[in-house]
């Protein structure tokens, strides 16, 4: 028995599709919070008192026999040649059935068209006759009050959006253009063979936005590679097809074929000095605008689909810690952490706005994509903090910027430079070191702190948490000397 996610990965690559099916399943937590049961709340803003409840390894006479005795099914399963489906709602009007897609997120885009076409196929497959199809999603506007208001929550449409967040083309519609029979695929996922895969060949799906996780499984050698290798050139469309025309390294590279960016020339011009290149002038330009006392500063935070707490909204986001390192003129360094387990984000604000110190620059890594919003965000929900820290923001440097704009790289990079990389060979304290060494897992492990079911544990992971955040800030500290150092 196949399912769509099956599918989907057959689609992409064979090879993935069976490397899945070996693979240990790992179970992965979400990114996004969703403490609360989404379904049971969908099922309240559609007034749904008495509906057949679908369970994991019901036998497909089950459903049909909902399908007699129930106006409302949900997460019913329905089969077709092999392929098991799970339908969110369904509402029997008529003679006919209105399907419900369930999106928890808020504009939904028609991107993912084979997940809707072949729920559809099976249903049609199998004899149900749909009528009307809706999504139902969340809605972007909804400001959350004491308690949750459902039917301001959730949004019930017929379209979906385009990138500009207005309805766009109707969800039947959209089905109907990108209808497929499923039967050929099925039948060759049914009789395909192993030997039928021959060698993996890298492409586009390889490496697309995401690695793919099978990436050094299907070509071990590249793990190997030297830190100046070819491969780790950045935003290069066809480092590949300089590595097969024999160029191994970043000194090597083939002028005619790089898109000239000032990482590839930094990268190129470190291999040919030995691992190094600092532009100096660009560099030196760079530090000049930082003043004493310099704070460095980082945010962890947490992204909840449903708002737990007053004034936030759908995947609203929820600041609980930061870690501030000052170093002042005479080269002392003070540390502090804040921490909250619940909803403490007035005391984080005005915690922050106490620390920080009035004057001089402040220093994050990704500055303008993270600590400048969690700031703003923190300005428009406290008007009476809103001009301190807005302050802030007009002092604000981003760590990455001579990184970014080609001013300094060292082979040892590896074409990346997160602070976990640099750090890695400054000879200084390790991220590997620490109990949390991993963004998400510092959000996991908070999710715990407020868990009734976790109680010994709690100090642990408070201390752990402080001295995650802790060395995000101490390694801006370090790479900052380093910089300095370089000049
Ligand atoms: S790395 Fe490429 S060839 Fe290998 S499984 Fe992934 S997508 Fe398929």
């Amino acid at each position: 028995m196949f399912h769509i996610s099956d599918l989907k990965k057959f689609n992409r690559c064979p090879h993935f599709y069976f490397k899945d099916l070996e693979a240990e399943k790992e179970v992965y937590p979400r990114y996004i919070r969703m403490d609360e049961m989404i379904t049971s709340l969908a099922l309240e803003k559609l007034g749904v008192k008495e509906y057949f409840l679908g369970e994991r390894n019901d036998p497909y006479e089950r459903t049909k026999e909902a399908l007699e005795q129930y106006e409302w099914l949900v997460k019913a399963r329905f089969e077709h040649e092999q392929l098991r489906i799970k339908v969110p709602f369904l509402h029997r009007v008529g003679d006919a059935w209105d399907l419900y897609f369930l999106w928890i997120g808020l504009y939904p885009l028609a991107n993912d068209m084979q997940f809707y076409c072949d729920n559809v196929w099976v249903l049609e497959q199998e004899g149900i006759k749909l009528n009307h199809i809706y999504l139902i999603h969340l809605n972007a506007d909804y400001v959350r009050k004491e308690t949750l208001d459902l039917d301001e929550l959730f949004v019930i449409s017929e379209c979906f959006y385009n990138k500009n967040h207005n309805p766009s083309i109707s969800v039947k519609e959209a089905i109907e253009e990108n209808y497929r029979d499923l039967s050929p695929l099925l039948d060759r996922m049914e009789h395909y063979q192993h030997d039928e895969l021959g060698e993996p060949v890298r492409g586009a799906r390889c490496l697309g936005r995401q690695r793919c996780r099978f990436y050094y499984d299907c070509f071990p050698e590249e793990k190997e590679m030297p830190d100046n290798s070819i491969l780790t050139l950045i935003t290069s469309q066809h480092k590949y097809a300089m590595l097969e025309k024999g160029i191994t390294y970043l000194k090597d590279a083939d002028l005619s074929l790089l898109e000239g960016t000032p990482q590839q020339y930094a990268q190129i011009m470190a291999d040919r000095n030995g691992g190094l290149y600092v532009d100096q002038n660009a560099l030196g330009t760079w530090l000049q605008q930082i003043s004493y006392p310099i704070a460095f500063l980082d945010f962890e935070w947490d992204r909840y689909a449903i708002p737990p707490y007053k004034g936030m909204k759908p995947y609203d986001v929820l600041p609980f810690e930061f870690s501030l390192h000052v170093l002042s003129e005479n080269g002392d360094v003070d540390h502090k952490v804040y921490l909250s387990v619940h909803d403490d984000r007035r005391e984080l604000a005005e915690t922050l706005c106490a620390w920080l110190p009035k004057e001089g620059s402040i220093i994050a890594y990704n500055a303008f994509g993270a600590e400048a919003i969690r700031i703003e965000e923190l300005a428009n929900q406290f008007a009476d903090l809103k001009a301190t820290l807005l302050d802030m923001n007009t002092r604000m440097i981003d760590l990455q910027e001579p990184f970014l704009n080609g001013v300094v790289y060292d082979t040892r990079m590896r074409g990346q430079w997160s602070l976990k990389t640099i750090m890695s060979f400054m000879n200084d304290k390790s991220y590997q070191d620490l109990d949390i060494s991993q963004g998400m897992d510092a959000v996991f492990e908070w999710r715990l702190l407020d868990s009734e079911e976790v109680t010994d544990e709690k100090e642990r992971i408070i201390e752990g948490l402080k001295a995650y955040c802790g060395m995000d800030t101490y390694s801006m500290l370090i790479v900052y000397q380093w910089l300095l150092d370089l000049l």
